[in-house]
């Protein structure tokens, strides 16, 4: 029997809980393949952690906080003496390009998760993506990385799974990618009642559970446009190419329409569960643990146009899809900051992609960044929201 050693970076996580999930379950029903979780990070939520670890019959061999506190916390509450505990950015890189390390899960939220996801393309892992923002950021590197390390980038995101799915072998070119959008919390508010949105509102997502920061960009829409922007690198296909259509049951994941008009979707129930154990198991397809989709009941599959008036997200992501170089790193520096800011109740919910875009306007464009340019560029973004946030008075309640 093989063994799948597997590092899931941000197993504290909405992705990260499932993955240890999945990684359970296939422990137990696949023949071929013994699942280890070799190592596993947290940042902030240590209990968490530790009931997650205390769970498992096989702990894991490293385990990866953010600093050395929250390490002697951990270590003198929870670890066991066959755990190694290690702290820091740096850690998690090298956990990531460890060589007894197979799969990467890249679970951790926002540009936190960039330098370990690049580490595990660098050193040529199968690498199972969750983390967005990595792409948004860093697209084009992670992609001239994946050309020299042989790497295998498997898609999590649940749409970026279903197009990969659809596009199947790789002998015909997709005319169109479609990427559908449950429309959020917010998809038939009005303007004027978005201008009055609270994060609890906000936060409050009819189909899916996710983390509070893809929640909130759920409700922006701005998720969407990160997700335009993901599929723009990770299926290397220019913005015109890419659609996005509303469908609120969140039952097709995405489409693909091919040159003679065909188009190809993928059905499942939403549960980030089958994506996590498609992109671990690829390509075989095992059992798995979410029911499938009920075919005695009616089913009411609707599509509709996005509006991207009301959405202005949308516009945002095709646009910064389209010029490619710095504009994602501003683009997603600055919403990580804007969101964090909506939910310490700073600034208004319809602040939030002005408040982008006025970061994207006002930065120096460069087409062919190194890592260092975009890291300065999304320090610098961070700054520039703070000084909006505290200089424009209008952005306050
Ligand atoms: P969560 O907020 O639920 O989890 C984030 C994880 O990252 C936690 O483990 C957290 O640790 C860790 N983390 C946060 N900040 C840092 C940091 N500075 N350094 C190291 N680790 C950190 O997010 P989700 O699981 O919802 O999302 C994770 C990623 O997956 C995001 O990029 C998201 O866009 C993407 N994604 C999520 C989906 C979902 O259904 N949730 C669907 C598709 C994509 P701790 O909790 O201990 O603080
Ligand atoms: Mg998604």
């Amino acid at each position: 029997m093989a063994t799948q050693n597997v590092a899931v970076l941000g197993a504290t996580g909405s992705i990260g809980t499932a993955t240890l999930d999945v990684l359970q379950h296939l422990d137990r029903i696949d023949g071929a393949n013994q699942w280890n979780l070799w190592a596993a990070s947290g940042h902030a939520n240590l209990d968490l952690l530790a009931k997650l670890l205390d769970g498992l019959h096989r702990p894991p061999r490293r385990v990866v906080l953010s600093d050395p506190e929250s390490a002697i916390h951990f270590r003198s509450r929870h670890a066991t003496a066959a755990m190694q505990i290690c702290t820091g950015p740096d850690a998690l890189v090298e956990v990531a390009s460890d060589p007894e390390v197979d799969i990467v899960v890249a679970a951790i939220v926002g540009r936190a998760g960039l330098e370990s996801t690049l580490a595990a393309v660098e050193s040529g892992k199968r690498v199972a993506l969750a983390n967005k923002e990595t792409m948004v950021v860093g697209g084009s590197l992670v992609n001239a990385t994946l050309m020299q390390s042989g790497a295998e980038l498997l898609p999590i995101d649940s749409e970026h799974s279903a197009i990969f799915q659809c596009l199947g072998e790789k002998s015909c070119k997709p005319r169109k990618l479609i990427l559908t959008a449950s429309g959020g919390p917010f998809r038939s508010w009005s303007a004027a009642q978005m201008d009055q949105a609270t994060p609890d509102s906000a936060l409050d997502h009819p189909t899916w559970d996710m983390g509070p920061k893809i929640t909130i960009d759920s409700a922006t829409m701005m998720n969407k446009a990160l997700e335009v922007i993901e599929a723009r690198w990770l299926f290397d296909l220019p913005a015109e190419s890419i659609e996005v259509v509303v469908h609120p049951q969140s039952i097709i994941h995405s489409m693909v329409e091919f040159e003679d008009g065909s188009v190809i979707a993928q059905l499942s129930p939403p549960d980030m569960r089958l994506p996590i154990q498609y992109a671990l198991t690829y390509p075989r397809r095992l059992a798995c643990q979410v029911p499938p989709l009920d075919r005695e009941q009616r089913w009411d599959l609707t599509l509709e146009p996005a509006d991207r008036e009301r959405f202005p997200a949308l516009d945002l992501g095709f646009e910064v899809a389209a010029a490619g170089g710095t504009a994602g790193a501003v683009v997603n520096a600055a919403n990580e900051s804007a969101v964090g800011l909506f939910l310490e109740g700073k600034i208004r919910f319809t602040d939030i992609v002005p408040t982008c875009r006025t970061c994207l306007e006002n930065h120096s464009f460069e087409p062919n960044p190194t890592l260092e340019t975009l890291l300065r560029l999304d320090r610098w973004a961070r700054k520039e929201v703070a000084k909006q946030a505290n200089v424009d008075r209008p952005l306050r309640r």
